[in-house]
């Protein structure tokens, strides 16, 4: 007998047949003697939904300015998760299993402040770990917790998967798994690349790397928070018969487990690739190369929260002149804009250009700590196919390159096979 947190994701409750089935996924493990916990999304598009409404309301209005109190953003968009958890306690029920709803405050989950992103602080689980040992299902709407003002705080989007892993560490689960629409983690995105292969395992560096870099499978403070508390993580599909042979196998379920790295015996050089879209590029042209020039530009976009990611510098011929381009998210642009503008007395740059819609397409694998020549391989990948590099940077487990927008899945694509990560 063991305790068991299950995740099902948007697609997994996007309607009441499939709530059903993720009914019958939970019963088939309370039947087999564990005890469980569940944590649900919103119903699929639901949140799209909510975050439309809230961020069309002041224009509807006619409010001066497009802003909106991120408290009552974080009431509206959570309500999505309440419903879906009633829902399922209800299936529950039906099938004679004993169960019931969670809500973030009742647990409660406290998070910080940051309304919209907040991060999870504590859990308190004796309440839970208590009626799971009476044999009660506790089924938690996932994405939301309490925050230091009393009010609802969410974990920015995808954080249900943070909601689970961070409820079993709380309860000392011994398995958290992450029920969604794909049968595990692949090599790359399997929609884009129908060649991606399924991992049976992946280190949870790498898994880190491959979240952060785009791969959206599993939200990235739900990686950091498995690694730290060592969850035993698995990403497996809802959509399978929740009967069918091996489901219930304990120690060995089908999917992908995130792991540490000395567990995985066949450690490839890249293990995948991953890709991020809507990244922008901005470039300071003919800034005096002095020291603290660096400074002035990234001091005022971090204190106005731009997250910058790829920075590049050209140094003119005689080097009394510098260039500095840099990425920020689309969506960050005109605030940078506007950003070094406010300081540009105090940078001293000549003009700002920019340029949107790139992407940032990633090759990621705890080998190439101890390999050379992998960035080479993509260079040449990338120029056979014609794709232009503009920016590059490195770690020790991943590459970053940064390409036009419409080159994007060709790149994917390239990067896939030219690591051998095709299947056959
Ligand atoms: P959920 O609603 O269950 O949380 P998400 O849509 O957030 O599901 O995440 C699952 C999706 O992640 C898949 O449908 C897939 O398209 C995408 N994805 C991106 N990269 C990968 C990858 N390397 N392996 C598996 N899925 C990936
Ligand atoms: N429903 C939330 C979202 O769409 C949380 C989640 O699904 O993980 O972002
Ligand atoms: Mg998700």
């Amino acid at each position: 007998m063991a305790r068991i947190v299950m995740k099902f994701g948007g697609t997994s409750v996007a309607d009441l047949d499939r709530i059903k089935n993720v009914a019958r996924h939970v019963k088939r493990e309370v039947d087999a003697g564990h005890e469980v916990a569940v944590v649900v999304s919103a119903m699929s598009g639901k949140t799209n939904e909510l975050v439309g409404w809230v961020q069309n309301t002041p224009k509807v209005v006619g409010a001066s300015s497009p802003f909106y109190d991120a408290r009552e953003y974080d009431a509206i968009v959570a309500s999505g998760e309440q419903v879906t958890s009633g829902l399922l306690a209800i299936a529950l029920q039906a099938m004679d299993v004993n169960a019931r709803s969670w809500q973030g405050w009742q647990i409660p989950i406290r998070t910080d402040n940051a309304h919209g992103a907040a991060r999870i602080l504590e859990i308190d689980g004796s309440e839970m770990i208590k009626r799971m040992g009476e044999g009660q299902v506790a089924v938690i709407a996932g994405f939301q917790g309490l925050g230091p003002d009393n009010r609802i705080a969410t974990l920015g989007r995808g954080g249900s998967d943070t909601s689970a892993v961070a409820i079993a560490a709380a309860v000392k689960a011994d398995r958290c798994d992450i029920y969604t629409d794909v049968d595990g983690v692949y090599t790359t995105d399997p929609r884009i690349v129908p060649q991606a292969r399924r991992l049976k395992k992946i280190a949870f560096e790498e898994m880190l790397e491959m979240a952060s870099l785009g791969a959206k499978v599993l939200q990235v403070r739900s990686v950091e928070l498995a690694m730290v508390h060592k969850v035993r993580t698995f990403v497996r599909s809802s959509f399978e018969d929740p009967d069918a042979p091996g489901m219930g196998d304990f120690l060995n379920p089908p999917g992908t487990l995130i792991c540490d790295e000395e567990e995985i015996v066949e450690q490839e050089v890249v293990t995948g690739i991953a890709y991020a879209k809507d990244e922008a590029q901005i470039s300071l042209r003919r800034l005096a190369d002095r020291p603290g020039v660096s400074a002035a530009i990234f001091g005022p976009l971090a204190e106005n929260h731009i997250n910058v990611d790829m920075i590049v510098q050209n140094i003119s011929e005689d080097g009394s002149k510098t260039d500095m381009t840099f990425t920020v998210p689309s969506g960050d642009v005109d605030k940078a804009i506007k950003v070094l503008g406010e300081h540009k007395d105090k940078i001293g740059y000549d003009v700002v250009q920019n340029e949107s819609g790139l992407v940032k397409v990633s090759v990621i694998g705890i080998g190439m700590r101890s390999h050379a020549g992998v960035a080479a391989t993509a260079f040449k990948a990338l120029a056979d196919k014609g794709i232009n590099i503009k920016a590059i940077t490195t770690s020790e487990i991943k590459i970053s390159i940064l390409i036009d927008g419409p080159y994007a899945e060709l790149a994917v694509r390239t990067l896939h096979s030219c690591y051998g990560l095709d299947k056959n």
